[in-house]
């Protein structure tokens, strides 16, 4: 088996233009096509890069490539009846999500968020004198220690931090002080000035933090999500945050994306608001360019796929 007509589906355009892939890929020995949203088009191809999911990739293609790592939004089980290989794009948001996680936490502490906001109405306001804090020394617990856990608790650690973890195995990971289990979650959370959430969404880790989670964190501690909305029960933060459970949040994912703008979150004291934005990096598609260049060899070469879910 080979590669011959390699689709590039429109949705990219959410991360990149599809043109910049397209054109890195020029060398490939197969044919790359931007394909639009169009269901001939796609039928044509023999794998599919892609951003979104069209209920029409199931007869269409039979390699599918997401350019994201979470791959929640794809009918798993609909593929392994149909024996539709899915790869992922773990691996390469080590870097960003790493340095927007370090941001968030350095703006909270350090007040940039409430400068800026400020600075919109040209306003020189001084910080009470016991807000601002530096995280150097403060505890950080990162739930799951996957690429982006790795690439947090790695800055975290250069930082000065002191990071603790949750992962499903004990073995150690550098930077990482302790390492708990997913059922002593609470335990791991309690003592951490930052909590962030850097796992899948599954069955298990949907509203993995919830009431109770939040009661048992510090009520100076702060949550930040980059997995997945879902991972968080969204009701029960907004609430946590209103009773001053807890000190106040960083968010790039929701339950329904965009965030509506009712939302109480928006205007949330200590409330950080990003656009799922945490990964974005103007040389994304040279990563996916390397991770579609990689499986298309294999593919040619009859050997496993690198990041294969499916
Ligand atoms: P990864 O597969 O490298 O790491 C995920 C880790 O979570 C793995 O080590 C896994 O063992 C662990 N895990 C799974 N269930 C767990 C549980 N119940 N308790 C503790 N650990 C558990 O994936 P990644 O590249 O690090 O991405 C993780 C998730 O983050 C993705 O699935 C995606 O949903 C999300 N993500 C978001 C952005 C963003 O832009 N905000 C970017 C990349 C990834």
């Amino acid at each position: 088996d080979s590669i011959q007509r390699l689709g590039v589906h429109e949705s990219v355009s959410a991360v990149f233009p599809p043109e910049r892939l397209d054109a890195a890929l020029a060398d490939l020995d197969a044919e790359v096509e931007l394909v639009g949203d169009d269901p001939d088009r796609v039928a044509d191809c023999d794998g599919l890069v892609t951003f979104a999911y069209r209920d029409y990739f199931v007869d269409a293609v039979e390699w599918i490539h997401t350019i994201q790592a979470g791959y929640d939004r794809f009918p798993l089980e609909t593929f392994e009846s149909e024996g539709i290989v899915l790869t992922n794009s773990t691996g390469i948001h080590d870097d960003s999500v790493g340095e927007t996680v370090a941001g968030y936490m350095l703006s909270l502490a350090r007040r940039l968020h409430t400068y800026a906001a400020n600075q919109q109405a040209r306003e020189w306001d001084r910080p009470d004198w016991d807000e601002p804090f530096t995280i150097a020394g403060e505890s950080l617990c990162v739930v799951g220690l996957g690429t982006l856990g790795r690439g947090i608790a790695e800055r975290a650690d250069a930082l000065g931090m002191e990071v603790t973890g949750v992962r499903r195995t004990p073995e150690p990971v550098p930077g990482v002080e302790e390492v708990y289990s997913p059922d002593e979650l609470h335990d791991a959370i309690e003592e951490a000035k930052f909590v962030v959430l850097a796992v899948p969404l599954t069955d298990d880790t949907r509203n993995l933090v919830g009431r109770d989670e939040l009661d048992a964190m510090a009520d100076d501690a702060y949550l930040l999500n980059v997995a997945r909305g879902g991972v968080v029960d969204q009701p029960a933060l907004v609430d946590a945050i209103e009773r001053d459970a807890i000190a106040g949040a960083a968010l790039d994912v929701f339950e329904n994306e965009p965030l509506s703008e009712d939302s109480p979150l928006w205007d949330a004291d200590d409330v950080i608001v990003t656009p799922h934005a945490a990964a974005a990096t103007r040389d994304y598609f040279r990563s996916i360019d390397e991770l579609v260049r990689e499986n298309v060899a294999r593919i040619g070469a009859d050997e496993e796929l690198h990041n294969r879910v499916i």
